[in-house]
């Protein structure tokens, strides 16, 4: 069996979280994959598990390395995905990523077998229910978030897949099959 490297975005609040937490909980052949970062650990958070946590100086040396499918800086610190975990993974599980689009088209670029999904809301005023009902965002949360989102949506042609999520059991099992397809 042929495994896959997925990089999944879509607009916040559409599920995508969800879904890749599910299908990681449930199948032992799919991993997430495990950024490297430069900000300091967080408590409870394990080096390996939750990032790479790397000096600046060893992130710069990978950066050189070009051991980065793809990386950004966030907040003053560096955050990337490492091709080495990536391909070393590969030989035994596919490995999803949840990416923004920019950090996806990176990845299709330095690991053109990269697959690219693109998870949508049924409708744009359904995304928009569905942030409003989250109550966790004020009105300029949730107008940026909507900007945002027309941004990532703006980019669905360069994807390999789009899936809806409308039922998230079959949003579920629309990434499995991708995953098996592949
Ligand atoms: P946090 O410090 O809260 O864990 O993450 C801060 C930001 O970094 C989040 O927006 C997260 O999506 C982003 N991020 C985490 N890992 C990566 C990565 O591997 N590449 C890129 N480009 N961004 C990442």
């Amino acid at each position: 069996m042929k495994h896959v490297l997925l990089a999944v975005s879509g607009p916040s609040g559409v599920g995508k979280g969800t879904m890749v937490k599910t299908i990681i909980e449930r199948r032992s052949d799919v991993v997430e994959s495990v950024s490297c970062t430069t900000r300091p650990p967080r408590e409870g958070e394990v080096h390996g598990k939750h990032y790479f946590f790397l000096s600046r100086e060893e992130f710069e040396r990978r950066i050189q390395e070009d051991d980065f499918l793809e990386y950004d800086e966030h907040f003053g610190n560096y955050y990337g995905t490492p091709k080495s975990f990536v391909r070393e993974t590969l030989k035994t599980k596919s490995v999803i990523m949840e990416i923004d689009v920019v950090g996806s088209l990176e990845a299709k670029k330095s690991f053109p077998e990269c697959k690219l999904v693109m998870v949508v809301p049924p409708s744009v005023d359904e995304l928009k229910r569905r942030l409003s009902g989250r109550g966790s965002e004020t009105e300029e949360q949730i107008q940026g978030r909507l900007a945002r989102m027309e941004y990532e949506l703006s980019h669905k042609h360069l994807y390999d897949y789009i899936i809806v999520n409308d039922d998230l059991e079959k949003a579920i099992a629309d990434l499995c099959k991708i995953i098996d397809g592949e």
